[in-house]
């Protein structure tokens, strides 16, 4: 059984909006990653069979692991083709937001959303969202904005209506938001929707192989060095700390998305519960956090780094050198670590 956890109100809502209207914009957040691209992608296919016309309009480049999605080569790239994504959206009358809880998430797209006329549906997981939509579907306690958009089809009662591009699209993101369902996803509805997303054909094995493993070469050697010359274990404070500069990334030949998970590596040694990988980015230093258990690294990333995220996964910026980041990092590092100490005592 799918418990109906969305609101009926909000269901109505946007079934209403959906007779309405027809002319869709979908937007996501910048840097996107397998949620933010599959339930883009995944909702588009779904708003095209009940015969809409819908377009999805990224931010920036799509990482190369995602383009086996059906639909990737309709989407348009604003750093891309800027004047196309521009007119999309001034011509939606209605603006999905997915996958992003503020307008900033959405980069150089924020001025156009927050001017667009169009009726506007957030659909996300993040906590905090900001009311900059008509419609707010926020579910924090929901492990991806894939899984979200399952529910809504589900709730909808279009179940019948998802393609098999459709439900590749869900799959692939409910799988990268939980780390191949390695964290996140204890909630036993969740294989009740993959069940579901399997009998519309989805070859789940395969989604695994052509998101995960169809890495370049460099991409692996730039790992391997991150992790062989630029690690730092802190096992006193169950901390590991991973740094790069814009130079050793050239030298590898970085590609956006190059470096995905590789915070999450330090956490497969035994003892390291708080992993941040702090790497060179042009106009500012880029922090990604992960934690195991209740060590919140994104109230790390809001009160010192203009960001946030999730309980175990979260990032932000910091404006100065990597060096001066480096520093801030083991300033912090005690004091959070010592907290989270205090915390599990009690
Ligand atoms: P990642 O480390 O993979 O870049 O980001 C992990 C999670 O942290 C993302 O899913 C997103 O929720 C959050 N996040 C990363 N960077 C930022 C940021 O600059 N601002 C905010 N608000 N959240 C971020
Ligand atoms: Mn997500």
């Amino acid at each position: 059984m799918i418990t109906p956890i969305i609101d009926e109100s909000k269901i109505h809502e946007l079934t209403n909006a959906l007779l309405r209207y027809n002319n869709i914009v979908i937007t996501c957040h910048v840097a996107p990653d397998g949620d933010a691209i599959g339930s883009s992608l995944g909702l588009y296919h779904f708003l095209r069979r009940m015969g809409k016309v819908a377009t999805v309009v990224v931010p920036d480049m799509i990482p190369r692991n995602l383009h086996f999605l059906p639909g990737v080569k309709q989407t348009i790239i604003y750093t891309q083709q800027s004047e196309l994504a521009i007119k999309a959206i001034e011509n939606a009358d209605l603006l999905f937001c997915l996958d992003y809880n503020a307008l900033h998430r959405i980069d150089k797209l924020s001025p156009y959303v927050a001017h667009s006329e169009a009726y506007k549906i957030l659909i996300d997981h993040h906590l905090y969202p900001e009311p900059f939509t008509h419609l707010t579907i926020s579910h924090p306690e929901i492990s991806s904005t894939c899984e979200l958009i399952f529910r809504v089809i589900w709730q909808m009662g279009r179940y019948r209506m998802l393609s098999r591009a459709a439900a590749e699209s869900i799959y692939t993101g409910m799988m990268t938001d939980t780390g191949n369902f390695t964290y996140n996803s204890n909630q036993p509805e969740i294989y009740e929707i993959i069940a579901k997303l399997v009998m519309k054909g989805v070859d789940k094995d395969r989604i695994y192989t052509l998101a995960c493993n169809t890495q370049t070469a460099n991409k692996l050697l730039l790992n391997s060095y991150a992790i062989c010359h630029k690690m730092e274990l802190f096992p006193e404070h169950g901390a590991a700390l991973i740094y790069l500069t814009h130079e050793e990334m050239s030298r590898y030949n970085f590609q956006k998305g190059d470096c995905d998970g590789l915070v999450n590596v330090p956490l497969s040694i035994k003892g390291i519960h708080f992993s941040t990988f702090i790497r060179e980015d042009k106009e500012f230093v880029k922090f990604s956090f992960r934690s195991q258990g209740d060590f919140a690294v994104n109230t790390i990333a809001a009160e010192h780094f203009g960001g946030g995220g999730h309980l175990n996964a979260a990032g932000g910026e910091f404006y100065g050198t990597l060096d001066e980041a480096i520093a801030k990092y083991r300033e912090l590092l005690p004091i959070y670590c010592n907290n989270n100490k205090e915390k599990d005592k009690e």
